[in-house]
């Protein structure tokens, strides 16, 4: 398993509701967790692992020895998102190394299936309330750049022509990056 990055065409695939949470989903759950952790990331959706099922994983202090902030989340929903909106500086590891603001909702509440099949309920608030946001939004191809506003994709631009250039370097030397045979529904933003 590996984190893709932009503009791998995984990453605009809507994801599809997990149907049975089997020996897979168990073992994808927890190789998405090590990998989370090995990038030092508080989030990771199926997506970003070419993977095209409704999971995500996330550890709001993303430090591997607090098990207790540790959320395997499957067919998750917003359910609610209040509070106003608020912009702050934000991350991806499908962008290694850009960060911009971004506007998210202050308070969510949300509604998904833990690996046991149990439906939960959760209200976060700020940086919690934004990995959900932003992990969600991979589930429906949708990533921060789309959120960013003129201004912030202006400012991104340099890293990502970079990473366009990389991903282009790769597929012509035959090294395509995993998972491209299965990506349909390809969407550029940035054309
Ligand atoms: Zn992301």
């Amino acid at each position: 398993m590996k984190i893709v990055n932009y503009p791998h065409p995984a990453l605009r695939v809507k994801a599809k509701p997990v149907a049975a949470i089997d020996a897979g989903v168990q073992k994808a759950a927890a190789e998405m967790l090590e990998l989370m952790y090995r990038h030092e990331g508080l989030g990771l959706a199926a997506p970003q692992v070419t993977l095209d099922y409704q999971m995500i994983v996330m550890n709001f202090a993303g430090d591997p020895d607090r098990e207790d902030l540790e959320v395997v989340a499957i067919n998750p929903v917003i359910a609610e998102k209040k509070g106003g909106l608020i912009n702050d500086r934000e991350g991806c590891l499908s962008f290694p190394g850009l960060y911009q603001n971004v506007r998210r909702y202050k308070t969510v509440v949300v509604k998904y299936f833990d690996l046991k099949g149990e439906e939960r309920e959760m209200v976060c608030h700020d940086l919690p309330a934004r990995v959900w946001q932003h992990e969600i939004d991979h589930l429906q191809g949708e990533l921060f750049i789309d959120r960013m506003g003129s201004l912030g994709l202006h400012r991104s631009q340099r890293d990502l022509d970079k990473y366009v250039a990389d991903f282009e370097k790769a597929k012509k030397k035959g090294d395509l990056p995993p998972g491209l045979e299965a990506a349909v529904g390809v969407r550029h933003v940035l054309s």
